[in-house]
């Protein structure tokens, strides 16, 4: 039996894993569970799945998870993020919270030797460098990707040697406003861009699909996660989301893994890596019904998420970081109705354009860089009204 803590279990990738958990019967034990302004739902995960450990973002539901389980263990604030990674008895962290906050957590989980199911790409985005230097100091412990994309390419990735690899293609839905100009993209309003055509999402990720940041995100992950450069990474636009991602190896073969669109794959894959587990939630893909699978390129001209993410890991160092926190900002003031749609991208470059860099030697360089961009995003666009 696998021991597991969930981080972020009121979310999205969270209430899939604990279906995974609940559908494998006997293979796995939740140990701890961490929510944050969410604790209704928290508790009535708490009643089903009886962790020993708890975490929770609000002193109301501190005092509510309190007053039910008087005996559990439980940490308030961010800091139970932390908390929860550096227990010692169990076996996998999945890291499924919502931004750069995520960051501490898998730091303590690589340094506890354990296994980290990675969803929060944030985290390799904002700190790859130093966390890849983490996992050479701490060789028992290891990152399994639970982003689609990345769980397809780290299946692909067993049909050869790294040293044959050519090319990564990593491959994306479009998004919701696919096929659109900059034009119409000015008025596009916040439940617009919540619509993603394929896959159910927490909101954040949603608008990052919609901007195509999220790609952009997830070319420096893959940078980080399989130490490819990013020359050799290229985003392919697949608007039916069946072929998760592929390897191209130096025979010109190519790799893929395919599926239906539904993160209970590779977060169960990401437990039981390097086994498989028979599934019996969901159908399998049915490629009649799919019938055609088409692909098209990226329009960097309209969605600049792709462009502005290449340009930030080929600078490398404390780019990345200045990219994530921008556009984590950018998107919680597009989402408060502050600033335009096409906003996000500038608010991006322009952060990026002011940025001295510089190396990512610790998590308090993370974290300062990373607050420094909020503030300077904060005081030129946090008081905009509508439209920018
Ligand atoms: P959601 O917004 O649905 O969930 C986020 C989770 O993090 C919730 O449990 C939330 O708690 C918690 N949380 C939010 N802010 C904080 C905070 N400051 N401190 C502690 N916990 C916090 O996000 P998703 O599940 O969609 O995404 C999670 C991560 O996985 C993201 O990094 C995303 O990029 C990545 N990912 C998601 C995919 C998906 O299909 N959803 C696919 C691939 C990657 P609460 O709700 O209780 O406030
Ligand atoms: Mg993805």
């Amino acid at each position: 039996m696998k021991r597991i803590i969930v981080l972020g279990a009121t979310g999205s990738i969270g209430t899939n894993a604990l279906e995974v958990i609940r559908n494998a019967g006997e293979k796995f034990k939740v140990v701890a569970l961490s929510g944050y302004k969410n604790h209704k739902l928290l508790l009535e995960q708490i009643r089903e799945f009886a962790p020993e450990y708890v975490a929770v973002g609000t002193e109301e539901g501190y005092k509510e998870i309190k007053a039910e389980f008087p005996n559990m263990k439980i940490f308030l604030g961010e800091e139970g993020l932390r908390e929860l990674a550096m227990l010692k008895d169990y076996d996998i962290l999945l890291s499924a919270v919502s931004g750069a906050v995520g960051i501490e957590a898998t730091v303590e989980g690589i340094k506890n030797s354990k296994r980290i199911a990675l969803a929060n790409k944030e985290t390799m985005v904002a700190a790859g460098s130093y966390i890849n230097r983490l996992l050479g100091e701490y060789p028992k412990a290891e990152i399994i990707p639970v982003d689609s994309e990345h769980s397809a390419i780290f299946q692909s990735l067993l049909g050869g040697k790294k040293k044959e690899v050519e090319k990564i293609i990593i491959t994306a839905s479009g998004g919701t406003f696919r096929g659109k100009k900059k034009e119409e993209l000015k008025k596009v309003k916040v439940e617009d861009a919540l619509r993603h055509p394929n896959w159910s999402m927490g909101k954040k990720i949603t608008i990052d699909s919609s901007s195509l940041v999220n790609k952009g995100l997830e070319v420096i992950e893959a940078h980080e996660l399989f130490g490819v450069d990013y020359d050799h990474i290229d985003v392919l636009v697949h608007p039916q989301s069946v072929i998760h991602s592929m390897v191209q190896f130096n025979d010109k073969s190519v790799i893929a893994q395919l599926g239906v669109p539904d993160m209970k794959l590779p977060i169960q894959y990401a437990f039981t890596y390097p086994k498989r587990a028979a599934n019996t939630i969901f159908e399998a893909l049915d490629f009649i019904k799919v019938s055609t699978l088409t692909f098209e390129r990226v329009d960097d001209e309209t969605f600049r998420g792709v462009e502005l993410a290449y340009k930030a890991g080929k600078a490398g160092k404390s780019m990345p970081a200045v990219f994530n926190a921008a556009n984590e900002v950018a998107v919680e003031l597009f989402m408060k109705g502050k600033i335009g749609f096409l906003v996000i991208y500038e608010i991006i470059e322009e952060s990026m354009d002011r940025h001295e860099l510089v190396e990512i030697d610790s998590v308090e360089t993370v974290k300062r860089v990373d607050k420094e961009t909020r503030n300077w995003v904060y005081s030129k666009y946090g008081k905009c009204k509508g439209e920018k």
